[in-house]
C-alpha cells in the first residue's frame, strides 16, 4: 500500500513504495513529505482516485504475465482457447495509461530514465488482463431478495409473479426511483466488481419497459460512463419482457420500440448495442428480427438473449443479422452449433444464472470442441443472477462446464472484450492497449484463480494505468 505522498513544486505527484519493493522511486530531491492523519488518508484517497497518474509504471519480477500478445487477435476459438500465452518471470511497462512493453526479467534492459517512474515489485504474483464482463443488467432499483426467500420456501414462479415479482416488479420499482438514486447504487456495484477484477462491463436497459423509462435507464448508464473509470458499453434491451398493458398485443410494443424509442435512442446516442429476450412467452424470432433490422439502420449491432429455456431458431436468426454475440445458450441444438460455425458471432455463457436459478449450464465443451469461441459473463441482475463476480463465474465454468482454467481466462478477457466491441483496447497484454489489469496475490499458478472458488484472488486492480481503490462511493 502507498506509504508516502509528496509535493513537487506545487503539483501533487504520488510516489509509492511497497515494503518489499526497490525503493528507488525516482528523483526525491526538493520533495516534502506529507504527514497524513485521518484527513490525510482522505486526501490520499482523493489523490489516488482523481489526480494521481504516474506517467510510467514498471512492474518487475512478475511470476506469470498472462494473455501476452505482441499483436492481439480479435478473439480465440476452439483448441486455441486452452493455449493461453504466458510469460514467466516477466516485467511489464505502462506509460500514459497504456501498455508500453513487456519481456523476460532475464532480458530486462534496465531503467535508463527514472523521472516520473514508479517501480513495483510483483514477486510471486501474476498479472493478467482485467475481466471483461460483456453481459449485465446492473442498473436496477432495490433487490429481489424477497423472491429469493419465497423461492426457498417453495413458492412457484406463478405464485411469486402473483405477489408482484419478476421483471415487471423490477420495472415498477425502477419507474418510481429517481435517476440519482439509480446512479448511486450502480456506482457502488461498479466499485464492487472493479475490486473483483472487472475492468470493462456492458450494461443493459430493460427494466424500463416504456419509452420514457428505457430512456431514463440509458441516461443513467451514460452518467455512469462519465463518472466511473471502468470502460462501460451500453445496450438497449427494451424487448426484455412484454409490459402489462401490451399483454394482449405484443406486436404493438415492438412497434413502439421501433418507431418511437429507437429514433430517440439514436438521436441522443444512448446505446452501443441492441438486445432482445427471444424466448417462448417473451419475444418471437420474428419480433426479434424486426427489432434487430431496425437497430441495424441506426448502426446498433445485436447482442441477444437466446436459448435460455427453449431452442426456437433464434440462434440462426441472430447469426443472419450478424449479431456480435448470442448469450445464454443453456439449450443448444446441433442446428444452432452449425449455424454459428464460420461466423463472427460470439457465444456467451452465463453460469451465475444457471447456479442461481438451477437451470442447465451452457454446454461449453460442445461449443469449444466444435472449434467455436466462447465468452463468459455474469448476467448480473436482481432476478436470476445477483452477482457481478467474474472470479466466481470462472470457477463455475471450470466446475460445471468442464472448462480448463486457461480457457476460462481467455473467455473472460479477450473473448469477453470482443463480445462488447472492445477487443482493440482490452482483453490482452499487448503494447498500445489500455493498461487495465489484475495483479493477483502471491500464487503458484494461474490455475489457483478458479480453484479457490468463492474467493477473491485479486490483490490490486489497475485501470487505464492507475491503481484503483474502489472507495469512491462507499461513504468513507
Ligand atoms: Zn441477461
Amino acid at each position: 500500500m502507498a506509504q508516502g505522498v509528496r509535493f513537487v513544486t506545487g503539483q501533487i505527484k504520488l510516489s509509492v513504495c511497497c515494503g518489499t519493493v526497490n525503493n528507488q522511486c525516482g528523483d526525491q530531491q526538493n520533495k516534502e513529505e506529507l504527514q497524513w492523519d485521518i484527513h490525510g488518508v482522505r486526501l490520499l484517497r482523493a489523490i489516488l482516485q482523481q489526480e494521481s497518474r504516474p506517467m510510467k509504471v514498471l512492474f518487475k519480477n512478475i511470476r506469470v504475465l498472462a494473455g501476452v500478445h505482441d499483436s492481439s487477435p480479435d478473439y480465440v476459438s476452439g483448441a486455441a482457447m486452452a493455449d493461453l500465452p504466458v510469460m514467466e518471470d516477466a516485467w511489464l511497462a505502462v506509460e500514459d495509461g497504456l501498455i508500453a512493453d513487456y519481456g523476460k526479467m532475464s532480458e530486462w534492459p534496465g531503467i535508463s530514465d527514472w523521472r516520473e517512474l514508479e517501480v513495483i515489485d510483483a514477486e510471486g504474483k501474476c498479472i493478467l488482463p482485467g475481466w471483461c464482463d460483456s453481459h449485465t443488467h446492473l442498473v436496477f432499483a432495490g433487490s429481489r431478495a424477497g423472491e429469493f426467500t419465497d423461492r426457498i420456501r417453495g413458492l412457484t414462479y406463478e405464485q411469486i409473479a402473483a405477489k408482484g415479482g419478476g421483471i415487471l416488479n423490477s420495472a415498477r420499482l425502477l419507474r418510481d426511483t429517481p435517476e440519482e438514486t439509480l446512479v448511486e447504487s450502480a456506482l457502488q456495484r461498479l466499485n464492487t466488481i472493479m475490486m473483483q477484477g472487472t475492468v470493462a462491463v456492458e450494461i443493459k436497459s430493460g427494466y424500463g419497459l416504456t419509452t420514457e423509462s428505457e430512456l431514463k435507464m440509458l441516461r443513467v448508464i451514460r452518467r455512469l460512463k462519465e463518472l466511473h473509470s471502468l470502460t462501460i458499453q451500453s445496450t438497449l434491451l427494451a424487448a426484455h419482457a412484454i409490459p402489462e398493458h401490451y399483454k394482449a398485443n405484443p406486436d404493438a410494443y415492438v412497434d413502439e420500440i421501433i418507431t418511437t424509442l429507437l429514433p430517440r435512442v439514436a438521436e441522443e446516442q444512448l446505446a452501443d448495442f441492441i438486445d432482445v429476450f427471444c424466448e417462448t412467452n417473451y419475444f418471437t424470432v420474428e419480433q426479434m428480427e424486426r427489432i434487430l433490422e431496425a437497430g441495424a439502420k441506426y448502426g446498433l449491432s445485436a447482442k441477444v438473449h437466446v436459448n435460455q429455456f427453449n431452442a426456437i431458431g433464434a440462434v440462426s436468426a441472430a447469426v443472419k443479422h450478424q449479431a456480435l454475440s448470442v448469450d445464454h445458450l443453456e439449450v443448444l441444438t446441433e442446428e444452432d452449433l452449425q449455424a454459428l460455425k464460420g461466423t463472427r458471432t460470439m457465444p456467451v455463457g452465463l453460469p451465475g444464472c444457471s447456479l442461481f436459478i438451477r437451470i442447465p449450464y451452457t454446454p461449453a465443451r460442445r461449443i469449444i470442441d466444435a472449434g467455436l469461441p466462447l465468452a463468459l459473463a455474469t448476467d448480473f441482475n436482481p432476478g436470476s443472477a445477483p452477482s457481478g463476480n467474474m472470479n466466481l463465474v470462472n470457477s463455475l465454468a471450470c466446475i460445471h462446464m468442464g472448462m480448463l482454467p486457461a480457457e476460462v481466462i481467455q473467455a473472460s478477457t479477450l473473448n469477453g472484450a470482443y463480445a462488447m466491441g472492445l477487443s482493440q483496447s482490452h482483453g490482452t497484454i499487448t503494447p498500445g492497449k489500455e493498461a487495465s489489469f489484475i495483479i493477483t496475490r502471491k500464487m503458484q499458478s494461474l490455475d489457483e484463480i478458479p480453484y479457490y472458488f468463492g474467493d477473491n484472488p485479486v490483490e490490486e486492480v489497475w485501470v487505464k494505468g492507475t491503481r484503483v481503490t474502489g472507495l469512491e462511493t462507499r461513504g468513507e
